[in-house]
């Protein structure tokens, strides 16, 4: 690869291009979507955190629902969509204490990046992410529409 068609690939913005969902229903059922092209100038035949379970993806009544985007290995590693849910259930961790717990302690400190939307069956959201910014939106009954990029947004 030259120079030139290296530097093109490089986004070092620090934002992926995963899109997720999460969603909690009236009868208090959660769930989660993730769809990816995966990262950009990947190894052919690599498969990224985001159609496993557990890892970039994970929903249970039990706990809360995950979406993750980021750099796949770190996340399949820490199996971040599920920890989080461990925490909740397990631990009794608010969502958004256990979100943190995993993006900003675990994650950044196995060096990897990126972030998670989540929301539990009580209705509680929140989002996590150690890099500069997470294209975001959130939305509940009688709520206004919150939509986000940069860490200094709402
Ligand atoms: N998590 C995705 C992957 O590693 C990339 C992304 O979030 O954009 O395949």
């Amino acid at each position: 690869m030259v120079a030139d068609e290296a530097a093109a690939l490089a986004h070092d913005e620090g934002k992926y291009g995963t899109v997720g969902v999460v969603a909690l229903d009236q009868a208090g059922h959660v769930a989660a979507g993730t769809s990816t092209g995966g990262t950009t100038g990947k190894r052919w035949g690599r498969v990224g955190d985001s159609p496993i379970i557990g890892a970039g993806n994970y929903a249970s009544d039990a706990s809360c629902a995950v979406s993750a985007t980021g750099t796949g290995e770190y996340f399949i590693r820490l199996t971040v969509a599920r920890e989080i849910c461990a925490l909740v259930e397990h631990k009794g961790l608010s969502l958004q204490a256990a979100a943190d717990e995993v993006i900003q302690t675990k994650l950044t400190a196995l060096g990897g990046d990126g972030g998670v939307i989540a929301v539990a069956p009580d209705g509680q959201m929140a989002w996590s992410y150690n890099t500069s910014g997470m294209y975001r939106a959130r939305l509940a009954a009688g709520e206004p529409l919150t939509v986000g990029i940069y860490k200094d947004e709402p």
